[in-house]
């Protein structure tokens, strides 16, 4: 039995058509449900009432914990390649039921056997998502037969191009933010994954060259390595063995290849490419590389989970000397990191889990030196126990966003193990050799969610640095287009990110359409400004300043960016 545990502010569905002829014979409505536990669930090849009953009892350990009674268990087919038969798995589903109302909670369930139209709002918090398996070691699982997969035809693949359609989702979800201000979209054909345009692209690069900066003073290489490698190197790093499930595999000649869940293994193939020297060390490789987790399938909730994903990712490699004094570096690029966004976070610190690698001594070491490193800064600290890696301990940094929400975002990992299983070496001062320690850490943890997480932390309303367009110039006729498109040419030399909007249409127009974008400046250019050479210049809080010249203009933008305001 597979379960996908969400806790939401709110799902709603609508069964659309029966999937299965052993579909519940219901009348279909949509159903609304906020501030509830939902427990998609896939009932497999040999599941039976005793792991219901361990289901539903974990459950409800768990609905205590987030201080709630309500849940809604979803059939939900989509998490599972050996499915129990309908009639079984039917029966298990009320069984279910009956069991979770037995123990006090109060049950909703969708109906079995249909496709449905579902929206779902996850809530932020760090527990709110969690998946389980339940198994009987010893049950013999038959694997299904694959389908034969049919080809489409022309119109039925042309049919299958489409853009999600998110329906009525508030006006404060940064999918609605992203499509009014034309950032991105989400395509059928990728499910899961995001499509940047123009604007949402230029919106990531800006994160990134934020960070690039801090690399450079940090001392830091910047590298890329292949999406693809064979699976050797994830049997390596045991991303095989622990990870698999939600790796993406493919075939090349009889070679198994996956795509790349972590940047860690690639980078220790370039580290082992020459030989190094104590005084050579650390080594600080950082990349923007994306990374492909198949976690989730088929649940909608934007950039917050997306299966391809950039992390700004790094990794140091230093003697365990260094460590602690590398650590203290990375946080304190997370103070400036977060500081520039506002953002206040907490810190906690995971431990080791039962099914990890590593002597008990070796987590011991790791795991004092992160509470030292944390406690010498004089921060308070939670221990989330049993929650490291499977390959390290790790400090996880959640933040506090503008409504509340709290994101786990950075994290910093020392790790023991990983250095042993690739063989990584320097020569240390007495000419022998040995083996050095990692530091693994992001400090946006995902691109794509952070960028998410922003749009709704500012409400669409970016600080100038951050936004993709500072300025659009609005001329007031059309007789004004050529002095408009000058404007903009000096805007764009001068580095301000800036577009002119010089079709037909009325100024008002164009000014509502540029404040819906949350543009942070229009530059309207009428006669008086032709003639005097200058700007007048409307926020998009309405504030207006006349007589500027393009020069006083550009450079107070370059102000709001090099004060990251
Ligand atoms: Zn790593």
């Amino acid at each position: 039995m597979k379960i996908l545990q969400m806790h939401v502010d709110f799902i709603e569905y609508t069964p659309v058509k029966k999937e299965i002829s052993r579909a519940e014979d219901i009348e279909p409505r949509t159903v609304r449900e906020d501030d509830i536990v939902v427990l998609f669930t896939a009932f497999e090849l040999g599941d039976d009432a005793e792991l219901a009953t361990k289901a539903v009892a974990e459950t409800k350990e768990f609905l205590t914990k987030l201080g709630t009674k309500r849940v809604l268990i979803y059939p939900f087919a989509h998490l599972s390649q050996s499915l129990a038969p309908p009639v079984d798995a039917l029966a298990l589903l009320l069984g279910m039921e009956k069991e979770a109302r037995a123990a006090g909670l109060e049950v909703q369930r969708a109906p079995f056997g249909w496709t449905k139209a579902l929206q779902i709002k996850v809530k932020g918090h760090p527990l709110a998502e969690m998946s389980r398996s339940y198994s009987h070691g010893e049950a013999v699982v038959q694997a299904p037969k694959p389908k034969a997969r049919r080809e489409l035809s022309a119109e039925e693949a042309m049919a299958r191009l489409k853009k999600s359609d998110f329906g009525n989702l508030p006006e404060t979800d940064h999918r609605i933010i992203g499509e009014r201000q034309d950032l991105f979209s989400f395509q059928e054909v990728s499910p899961g994954m995001v499509y940047l345009h123009e604007k949402g692209f230029r919106l990531r690069n800006i994160l990134v060259e934020f960070i690039r900066e801090e690399l450079v003073k940090g001392g830091y290489q910047e590298v890329s390595t292949p999406s693809l490698a064979n699976t050797a190197l994830w049997r390596v790093s045991g991303h095989a063995a622990h990870y698999r499930d939600n790796m993406f595999l493919t075939e090349l000649g009889s070679e198994e290849m996956g795509m790349k869940p972590m940047n860690c293994p690639s980078h220790f193939l370039i580290y082992k490419t020459r030989k190094w020297s104590f005084r050579e060390l650390p080594v600080r490789y950082a990349t923007f590389d994306p990374l492909y987790r198949n976690e989730l399938s088929g649940v909608a909730s934007g950039l917050f989970r997306v299966k391809v994903l950039s992390q700004d990712d790094a990794h140091i490699i230093a003697t365990e000397e260094q460590a602690e004094g590398e650590l203290g570096k990375m946080l304190d690029m997370m103070e400036r990191v977060y500081g520039v966004f506002g953002l206040s976070y907490k810190v906690k610190i995971s431990t080791r889990p039962d099914d990890s690698m590593g002597s008990d001594e070796e987590w011991e070491r790791a795991t004092s030196t992160l509470i030292r490193v944390v406690k010498s800064r004089g921060w308070k600290y939670e221990i989330k126990d049993k929650e490291g890696n499977f390959y390290s301990p790790k400090i996880d940094v959640d933040i506090k966003d503008s409504l509340g929400r709290e994101w786990q975002l950075g994290t910093f990992q020392l790790d023991l193990q990983m250095p042993k299983r690739f063989k990584l070496a320097y020569t240390g001062s007495d000419g022998k050799e040995h083996t050095p320690v990692v530091l693994h850490r992001t400090i946006f943890g995902s691109l794509e969610r952070f960028m998410g997480i922003m749009l709704e932390h500012y409400r669409g309303v970016l600080p100038v640095w951050l936004s993709p367009v500072q300025a659009r110039v609005i001329p007031l006729s059309d007789e004004h287009v050529p002095y408009g498109q000058a404007v903009l040419g000096s805007l764009v030399s001068g580095g301000v990110r800036a577009e002119g909007d010089f079709a037909s249409g009325t100024m008002g127009a164009k000014i509502r359409n540029a404040q819906l974008q949350r543009i942070p400046y229009m530059l309207v250019v009428g006669k008086k400004e032709e003639d005097s050479k200058t700007v007048a210049v409307r926020t998009r809080g309405g504030e207006q300043k006349f007589g500027l010249t393009v020069e006083e203009f550009v450079s107070s933008v370059r102000k709001d960016v090099t004060e990251h305001r």
